[in-house]
Order: structure tokens, then sequence, then C-alpha cells
């Protein structure tokens, strides 16, 4: 028995990176994926065929997750498409790194859009369906960040830390109702973004982890896997994070 068989999960951004590593990992255990990309048409459809070569149901959006409206009509035509929806990973992110001196407005109001307002849009698009079905795990991905912050990534860092307290707030409120709601806070990812970094400075952040490498994005899925799946039925609330030891 795969652990997410009969489950539909709907996950933002899974053209590329993080998302799309978690998108495989669910389609390996059984379960059909609606997932949200903003501009990558070709990536997103490559993967709609990648994913469906493993038996289940995968369909791909072109979604704003910024955008509240958007979000409410993405929720409705994926229930109308697959049924349910079971699982909600909030994974879609962006930065816009600079000093706080050098942060316009402009870049610190569309992170937190994107990356904290997109969690709200799309947590209250799905509770009333699962509140209905009786269950739901709702993931949302915050980063090493949120947890302790970063020079050059104020922003990113209240955006990421903004999302710790609402999980911990759906938690308690919906509990009641079956749905559970985590946080993840990977550590240093390494994807294509990361391949553009220069080598010895990437080395350097590998050398002072304490298992020695970065993570990979099936390392960041595996977690997802366990929060989304009947094996956390007990789990509620709470950060897990995926750094090897980063933060200890
Ligand atoms: P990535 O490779 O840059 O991929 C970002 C994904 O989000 C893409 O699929 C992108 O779609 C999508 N996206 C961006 N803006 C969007 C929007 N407005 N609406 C819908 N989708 C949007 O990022 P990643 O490294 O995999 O990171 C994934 C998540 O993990 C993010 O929340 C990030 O903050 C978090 N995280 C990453 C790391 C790391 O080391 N990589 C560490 C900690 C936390 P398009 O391809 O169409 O642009």
């Amino acid at each position: 028995m795969k652990l997410l068989e009969n489950k539909t999960a709907l996950i933002t951004g899974a053209s590329r990176g993080i998302g799309r590593g978690i998108a495989t990992s669910f389609a390996k255990q059984g379960a059909n994926i609606a997932f949200t990309y903003n501009a990558s048409v070709e990536a997103a459809q490559a993967l709609e065929k990648e994913l469906e070569a493993y038996g289940i149901k995968a369909k791909g959006y072109q979604s704003n997750a910024a955008n509240y409206d958007a979000a409410q009509q993405l929720a409705a035509d994926v229930l109308k498409e697959f049924g349910s929806i079971d699982v909600l990973i909030n994974n879609a992110g962006i930065t816009k790194d600079n000093l706080l001196m050098r942060i316009s407005e402009e870049d610190f109001d569309s992170v937190i859009e994107v990356n904290l307002k997109s969690v709200f849009n799309l947590t209250k698009a799905v509770i009333r369906p699962m509140m209905k079905q009786r269950g739901g795990s709702i993931i949302n991905m915050s980063s090493v960040v949120g947890l302790k912050g970063n020079a050059g990534q104020a922003n990113y860092a209240a955006s990421k830390a903004g999302i710790l307290g609402f999980t911990k707030s759906v938690a308690l409120e919906l509990g009641s109702r079956n749905i559970r709601c985590n946080t993840i806070a990977p550590g240093f990812i390494e994807t294509e973004m990361t391949e553009k970094l220069n080598p010895e400075v990437v080395q350097g952040w590998r050398d002072s982890i304490p298992l020695k490498r970065g993570g990979t994005a099936e390392d960041v899925a595996n977690a997802c896997v366990f929060l989304a799946s009947d094996m956390s039925a007990y789990i509620t609330g709470q950060t897990l994070s995926v750094d090897g030891g980063m933060l200890t």
C-alpha cells in the first residue's frame, strides 16, 4: 500500500525546484496531483506527463498564488476536476534579496504577497471543502531563515516567520475538524538556482552543515510525504526542520 493512495494533493509552485520534487515523490506514493506554476508553461506540461507515467491523475494550473481571487478559482477548479483536496502544500515562493537600506517598498510587498499572503489565500480556499471531507493536511513551506533571520533577507525572513504564526493558528482553529497544519523549514537545498552560485561559497556552506552536504528536493519531499500521510495523524502545529542539522 502506497502512503498517499486515494488522496489528492494541491501543490503550489511545482514547475521546478522543491515543488517539482514534492510532486514526483507524491506521485510515486500514489497521490493524484494538482499543481500550480507562475510562468513556466513548458516545464509544467512536461511535469504533467512525467507524473501521469506513475499511473496517477495530474494537472498543472497557471495561477498566481499572490492573487486572492485566483486562489479561490483554483481551488474550485481542482475540486471540480479531482473531487477532493486532501493535502495542500503551500510551496510557491520568491526572493528579492537586498540589504534593508536598499529594499524598495515594492520588493518588500511582493515577497510578502507571494510567500505569505499566498498561504492565507489558498488555505482559506480549501478549509471549507476539507471540513466537509472531515479532514485534511496543510503543509506550509517556511525556511531556516524564518526561524533565524538572515542579513540581506529581511523581507524573505519576515514572510517565512509569518508562516510559522499562521500555521500554528490554523492548527489551533481547525484541529477539532481533523484538519492538520504544519510547517517545513528547509535549510540549504541544492536546486538549479544554487547551481549558478560560486562553487567555493557553496562548498563552504556544505562544510558548515553537520551532515556535510546540501539537502535535495527529495529530502524535503520525504518530509512532506510523512506530514501529508496518515503516518502523522497526531501531529499538528509543528515545524519540521529539514536542514542537515544546520540550526542545531
Ligand atoms: P524555485 O526553484 O525558485 O521555484 C519556485 C516555484 O514557485 C516555481 O515553480 C515558480 O513557478 C513558483 N512561483 C513563483 N512565484 C509564483 C507565484 N506568484 N504564483 C505561483 N507560483 C509561483 O524555488 P525553490 O528553491 O524550489 O523553493 C520552493 C520553496 O521552498 C519556496 O517557498 C522557498 O522559499 C522555500 N525554500 C527554499 C530553500 C532552498 O534552499 N531552495 C530553502 C528554504 C526554503 P515558475 O517556474 O512558473 O516561475
